[in-house]
C-alpha cells in the first residue's frame, strides 16, 4: 500500500520518514500522475500561500479534489490544514475546499508563534500527543459534518475529521509521533481493500491496529 506526500514545499521529508517508520511505502507527489495507485495523501506544513501557487502551477487542484472525493484519506498538517478548509478567515480563496471549517492562519500571534504541548487526543488512546505548533492555524468554525478530534485547554479546536479528510494544526512528524500516520494508514487500507477493515461500523478500535 502506498501513501503519497504532497512534495511541492514544506515539511515533506519528515512525513516520508514517519511513513517509513510505520512500514508504509511513501511516494512523493509533484504531478497529477503521481497520484496513480495511491491509497492516501498527506499535505505537509509549510507556507500555504506557496503551496497554493505551486498547486495551481502543476495542475494539481482538480486531480487531488477527485482523489479525495473518491474516498481516499487525506491528512493535512498545519499549512496542509489551511489548504483543506472551505473557508479561510480574511477571505483568501480556498485551495481544496474539502473540510467544512473556517480556519484562521497564524492564529497565535507573534508572542506565541511556536510552542509545544501535551495534547489530549482521545481517539488515539490515553497518552497525549506531543504537539509542536509552528505559526499554526486554528479552526474557528466547525461545520455540522465535522468531528472535533482535539482541543487546546482553552477550548480552541486544533484537530478535526470529516469522513476521509483529517486536519491538524500541529506537526506530529516533527515529534516522532506515529499514531496519526497509523490512523491514516488504517483508513488507506480500508480504502484500497473495502470490506477488510472495521472502520465502517465503528465497533472496533480499528485506528489503533498494527500498521499495514
Ligand atoms: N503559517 C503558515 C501558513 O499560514 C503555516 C505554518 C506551518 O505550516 N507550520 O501557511
Amino acid at each position: 500500500m502506498k501513501i503519497g506526500v504532497l512534495a511541492l514545499h514544506g515539511a515533506v521529508i519528515e512525513h516520508i520518514e514517519t511513513l517509513r517508520a510505520i512500514g508504509i511505502e511513501p511516494v512523493t507527489v509533484r504531478l497529477p500522475e503521481d497520484l496513480e495507485g495511491l491509497s492516501g495523501l498527506i499535505m505537509p506544513g509549510g507556507e500555504s500561500t506557496t503551496m497554493r501557487k505551486l498547486v495551481a502551477r502543476w495542475g494539481l487542484r482538480e486531480p487531488i479534489m477527485a482523489f479525495a472525493r473518491s474516498g481516499a484519506p487525506i491528512l493535512g498538517t498545519c499549512a496542509g490544514m489551511i489548504v483543506l478548509a472551505t473557508e479561510i478567515a480574511g477571505g483568501e480563496e480556498p485551495v481544496f475546499p474539502l473540510l467544512d471549517v473556517t480556519v484562521q492562519r497564524n492564529a497565535f500571534g507573534r508572542q506565541l508563534d511556536s510552542f509545544e504541548t501535551e495534547l489530549p487526543f482521545p481517539i488515539l488512546g490515553d497518552t497525549p500527543v506531543h504537539a509542536i505548533f509552528i505559526r499554526a492555524p486554528i479552526i474557528e468554525r466547525v461545520g455540522p459534518g465535522v468531528e472535533v478530534l482535539a482541543r487546546l485547554p482553552d477550548g480552541r479546536v486544533v484537530a478535526v475529521r470529516q469522513g476521509n479528510v483529517l486536519a491538524i494544526s500541529f506537526h506530529p512528524e516533527l515529534a516522532g509521533e506515529t499514531r496519526i500516520h497509523r490512523l491514516v494508514a488504517a483508513l488507506a487500507s480500508e480504502y484500497s481493500d473495502p470490506g477488510e477493515g472495521t472502520a465502517a461500523d465503528g465497533t472496533e478500535p480499528w485506528f489503533m491496529g498494527e500498521a499495514v
